[in-house]
């Protein structure tokens, strides 16, 4: 286990993940009953941007720090963007950025007190720094384990209503394939849940193999929805990335037909920036 998010937080692909995670957990919230959120690859949860790791690669720069620097964002897309840039202003009240909340904290910071997280890590160093940032917090269930895993002996929640975010690292083959064996064993057990499943786009071939294997699985409602933010590149490297939103909320199609263009233009380099948002499988097919 080689990868670290710390070298990744708050880039151009956390920016994309965490504001369509953060629009579906508004969703939830609009109904009183509790809901779960299980997030299968956790990381730690807080990142430090100004450590070793982030200085390295200042991947955020080009990413958080963008939306946080930008004065021309349109009003109806701050209104979708607040309920992320508000934790990540109240994460850093005392001066510039310099932390960044990962998935588990941006969900713990939207829930309501009826509602839970389970963080799922399997890396011993992040499990441990995971569930110091979570002791004594009775909201929340921090589990040392294989994400694999859970997406069978986690489901479904009790609550029966959920979000369940499997956001893998991608640095072993095979990971496209395990996202839809694990989509439908957990889709079996809890079929309205709600997945958002995290890809890189570095190699478009890879992708489409992995769209045309969603569509065979026929689970019904499957959004896709990609951003780019260069055109593909000679060789490998992550120009983009892309979510697979099994039932979706109603209302996440039209907010990233807002959301996605203005987050295009203000990740993208030199302009080079695209989205894709269609329905792999729909209601009707
Ligand atoms: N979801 C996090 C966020 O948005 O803030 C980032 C997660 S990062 C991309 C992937 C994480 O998965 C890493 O922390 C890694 O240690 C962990 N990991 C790798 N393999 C795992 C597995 N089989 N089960 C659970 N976690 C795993």
């Amino acid at each position: 286990m080689n990868y670290r998010h710390a070298y990744h937080a708050g880039n151009f692909a956390d920016v994309f993940k965490h504001v369509v995670f953060t629009r579906i957990i508004e969703y939830l919230k609009r109904k009183e009953q509790a809901f779960r959120v299980i997030d299968t690859h956790a990381g730690i949860g807080r990142y430090d941007l100004t450590g070793t790791e982030a200085g390295k690669t200042a991947e955020w720069k080009a990413g958080i720090w963008r939306l946080l620097d930008s004065t021309s964002i349109p009003p109806d897309v701050a209104d979708l963007l607040a309920p992320y840039l508000d934790i990540i202003r109240s994460e850093n009240v005392e001066a510039g950025l310099k932390h960044y909340p990962g998935s588990p904290l941006l969900a713990r910071r939207l829930m309501r007190k009826q509602d839970r997280l389970s963080a799922i890590e399997l890396h011993p160093d992040d499990a441990r720094s995971l569930a110091n940032l979570f002791a004594g917090d009775h909201q929340v269930r921090v589990i040392h384990l294989d994400g694999w895993l859970a997406l069978g002996a986690h489901l479904p929640p009790k609550e029966k209503r959920g979000l369940v975010l499997v956001d893998p690292p991608f640095e072993i083959t095979g990971e496209f394939d395990r996202l839809v064996d694990g989509l439908v064993k957990a889709h079996k057990r809890f079929p309205g849940g709600t997945y958002a499943l995290w890809y890189p786009v570095k190699d478009r071939q890879e992708v489409n193999r992995f769209i045309a294997r969603l569509r065979e699985t026929e689970i019904p409602k499957i959004l896709r929805l990609e951003l780019a933010i260069r055109p593909p590149s000679p060789e490998p490297r992550l120009d983009g990335n892309g979510m697979i939103i099994v039932n979706p909320p109603y209302t996440l199609e039209s907010e990233m037909k807002l959301l996605l263009p203005c987050l295009a233009e203000m990740l993208s380099e030199a302009k080079g920036g695209s989205f894709i948002i269609d329905w792999i499988r729909s209601e009707r097919v």
